[in-house]
């Protein structure tokens, strides 16, 4: 993948509803990579390692209609002649969503289950019974949150400028990318997730345990703020969806609606608040795929 500095951009003075963001650079990482772009082909580099490692050409995993993870697994196979296949929460569709056109078109095998049967998808005899399915292959887990997950996002903290102190903001799902950053970081940045759940409150456990695990000490510069989930995963609320189409008009940049979105906002009301100042550097994680669920986005 070609990383420079060009990925890192400063936002316009011009004001979003009133706030100047000017203050915010973005980390683009949604021009990075090619058919898939943003977090998750991070997520995915040590897990496809691996698989080679163990002499394995088939990746399979879990998610939804929309699900980014699935996306970039799909076309990262796509790329690097893997197969792929991917279990797809819920029963299939009349007209199948666009992730999932694009996923198949890539030559990921679909494959939808019922809730129910996604609901036991860590569950080490329902892997095995995959493993047979399937055929030989390496499983994922949802979100491509594993360890291996973990260790390839320590590569986005090598993109961060070091010279001077930064306040580093991402959107949190699973807390891995998180995890990867904070273990990557060799420069004493604050880093402040915006947890896109509601009422994720393992989320701090979860990025402590990952941390133990990639053996990096807790220097306690972190924080996840729980209050900008906006109604929940993937729900959008009005203050929330002005608050996109007014940044996508000021600043040019497109925005998803289920990460990017909310931690951007998260950004802008904190520094309204004057909760938030100096060096900030936003990361764009991608999800731009996932904008085609959202009718308002154009
Ligand atoms: C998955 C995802 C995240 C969250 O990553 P986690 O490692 O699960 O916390 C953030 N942004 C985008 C665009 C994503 O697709």
């Amino acid at each position: 993948m070609l990383l420079d500095a060009k990925l890192l951009q400063r936002l316009s003075d011009v004001p979003v509803l009133g706030v100047s963001m000017a203050d915010v650079q973005l980390l683009r990482l949604d021009l990075a990579g090619g058919l898939a772009s943003g977090n998750k082909v991070f997520k995915l580099r040590q897990n496809i390692a691996i698989a080679r490692q163990r002499g394995l050409g088939r990746l399979l995993s879990f998610g939804g209609a929309w699900s980014n993870h699935l996306h970039a697994l799909a076309a990262v196979g796509r790329e690097q002649g893997l197969e792929t296949v991917g279990i797809v929460r819920g029963e299939r569709p009349a007209a199948p969503s666009a992730m999932l056109c694009d996923a198949s078109r890539w030559g990921m095998q679909l494959v939808h289950v019922s809730r129910q049967e996604y609901s036991r998808r860590d569950e080490a005899d329902y892997i095995e019974t995959l493993e047979q399915r399937f055929g030989p292959c390496l499983v994922i887990p949802e979100g491509g949150a594993n360890i291996p997950g973990v260790r390839g996002c320590q590569e986005i903290a090598r993109l961060l400028p070091s010279l001077e102190v930064n306040t580093v903001v991402l959107a949190v799902g699973t807390g891995t990318t998180m995890a990867g950053v904070l273990s990557g970081l060799s420069d004493v940045h604050r880093v402040l997730g915006v947890s896109v759940l509601k009422g994720a409150d393992d989320l701090e456990d979860r990025v402590g345990a990952a941390l133990r695990a990639v053996g990096v000490s807790d220097t306690g510069n972190w924080r996840i703020h729980h209050e900008y989930h906006c109604g929940g995963y993937a729900r959008v609320d009005e203050g929330l969806k002005q608050f996109i189409l007014e940044f996508e008009r000021v600043q040019g940049i497109p925005l998803d609606p289920v990460y990017t979105g909310k931690m951007l906002y998260a950004v802008h009301s904190m520094i309204r608040q004057g909760e938030l100042a100096g060096n900030i550097i936003a990361i764009h994680s991608g999800g731009l795929q996932g904008r085609r669920g959202f009718d308002w986005c154009s």
